[in-house]
């Protein structure tokens, strides 16, 4: 079937009717679909555009993912040669792309790194969880580590050890009970302190709090911390400075692994290429998705430091070796674009873009959004935004769900697309911005002008 960029009405008709009773979607209710009947049918740059033609500025990159853009036809070009050259072999034997992806994260690592290849970053997460458990094994016989501490809020996947160590109760709750090894402790999520505190006052409350739960757990029985730098999906909560390295030193000081989730902070978000590199810390397992390939095709990692990954070599009959496999891990043409992307990145200096048009962005809405009543925070690094709204600022209360919703609509309906947060009750009140790093200033401007106008809007309907 070809669908040209816009389909007679005939043809869109065949393909929604097609979808809607074929297709399982993820996340929402089949309802809003069967009311939107939105079919995407091409994008560019920063924008896509639906089979009735019309477009819309996409603010959040996919899901937080299309780092470099969309329409680079470059990488299909890439893809399609490395096919006809050698479509796929496992990875139990090299491959050029997926040698040659190592060696570039790596290098952008610093050097000290090895990578293991899946296809998204819940199994990428998955896989450290493994690493850290296995090495835990190798490392101190006796011992039982086998426990990762979380945060509150967390979001590092949809598998069920994932979701166990993802702190979101709505995303949890149609799967519970998980097993009990992952324990949660308070996220650094300043605006609303879980402690009520402020910083610096609060002396980072929240880092002591991982030391007192590795204490109270029995040290012996923690394989790992697993954290994102900047927090993402419970609306963008950026730590005080001090946070991770505190984390950090606690993990040091009882030989517990940092895990950290890359996932969407990696591969420019930040205005860094990795999301830690702002706080100076160094990671033992880092997971990393999305951006590695802006999502021209489905490949992920699990990058391991060596003195970690040294504990996996040994003689054959020592069985030391990583003890799982995945089927089109380091598969060769999604590795090839991954390449091509990273080049990319580096060519077109999009970390250092994302910093500057994501200061620029913030100027813009600081300017623009704090007349309205309902702005309580605007936070982020780079191009990763939050925007919380309150109903008001002295009490913080939430806006109230529908409202929130109807933002994200309004924009929509304005050709616009921004993204919503999780959370749960005390934290889905926030709009999210995640656009491509190519995203321009006039484009920029736009999202402003319909943002203001969004909440302007909201205002008016709640007096
Ligand atoms: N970790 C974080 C921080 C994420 O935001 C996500 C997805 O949004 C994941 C992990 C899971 O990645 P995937 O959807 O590729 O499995």
């Amino acid at each position: 079937m070809s669908l040209t960029n816009q389909p007679d009405p005939e043809e869109r008709r065949r393909v929604v009717a097609q979808d809607l009773q074929n297709v399982m979607h993820p996340i929402l209710q089949h309802k809003a679909l069967e009311k939107s009947q939105m079919v995407v049918t091409g994008a560019r740059g920063s924008t896509i555009t639906d089979a009735d033609g019309t477009s819309y500025l996409d603010a959040m990159a996919g899901l937080w993912c299309v780092n470099i853009g969309y329409g680079r036809t470059e990488l299909a070009q890439i893809a399609a040669e490395q096919m006809e050259q050698m479509a796929y072999y496992p990875h139990t034997a090299m491959n050029l792309p997926a040698a040659r992806l190592a060696e570039q994260i790596n290098t952008l690592m610093g050097g000290d790194y090895h990578t293991y290849f899946v296809n998204s970053g819940s199994e990428a997460n998955e896989a450290g969880f493994k690493v850290a458990r296995q090495y835990a094994k190798h490392e101190f016989p006796g011992q039982f580590r086998f426990k990762t501490i979380a945060r509150h809020y967390a979001y590092h996947g949809t598998t069920l050890a994932t979701l166990a160590a993802g702190g979101m109760g709505e995303r949890k709750m149609k799967f519970e009970p998980f097993a009990g090894e992952f324990i949660h402790v308070p996220a650094p999520t300043c605006y609303r302190c879980p402690y009520g505190l402020e910083y610096p006052s609060c002396k980072t409350a929240c880092a002591t709090a991982i030391e007192a739960t590795i204490q109270s757990e029995g040290p012996q029985t923690v394989a790992e911390v697993i954290v994102e730098p900047i927090m993402s999906g419970v609306g963008v909560a950026v730590p005080p400075d001090d946070y991770l390295p505190k984390v950090e030193a606690i993990c040091r000081k009882y030989d517990v692994l940092l895990h950290v989730d890359e996932v969407i902070n990696g591969f420019g978000r930040t205005g860094r290429m990795f999301g830690h590199q702002h706080y100076g810390i160094s990671p033992d397992i880092m997971a990393v998705a999305k951006g590695i390939v802006s999502a021209y095709l489905p490949i992920a990692a699990t990058v391991v430091k060596n003195r970690v990954f040294e504990s996996f070599l040994g003689e054959v009959a020592e069985s030391r070796q990583v003890m799982q496999v995945n089927t089109y891990g380091g598969h060769p043409a999604a590795a090839a674009v991954a390449v091509r992307n990273i080049e990319i990145m580096l060519e077109e200096k999009l970390p250092e873009r994302a910093a500057t048009m994501g200061a620029y962005l913030m100027d813009q809405l600081q300017a623009a959004l704090w007349k309205h009543g309902i702005t309580g925070d605007i936070r982020g690094k780079g191009l990763l935004i939050g925007i919380e709204l309150v109903t008001d600022r002295d009490s913080k209360t939430q806006l109230d769900g529908a409202l929130v919703g109807g933002v994200v609509e309004f924009c929509k309906a304005n050709g616009v697309i921004v993204g919503r947060s999780g959370g749960g009750s005390r934290h889905s009140n926030t709009i999210v911005l995640s656009p491509p790093l190519v995203i321009t200033r006039t484009e920029c401007d736009t999202l402003v002008e319909v943002l203001d106008r969004a909440l302007g809007h909201t205002v008016a309907k709640m007096a």
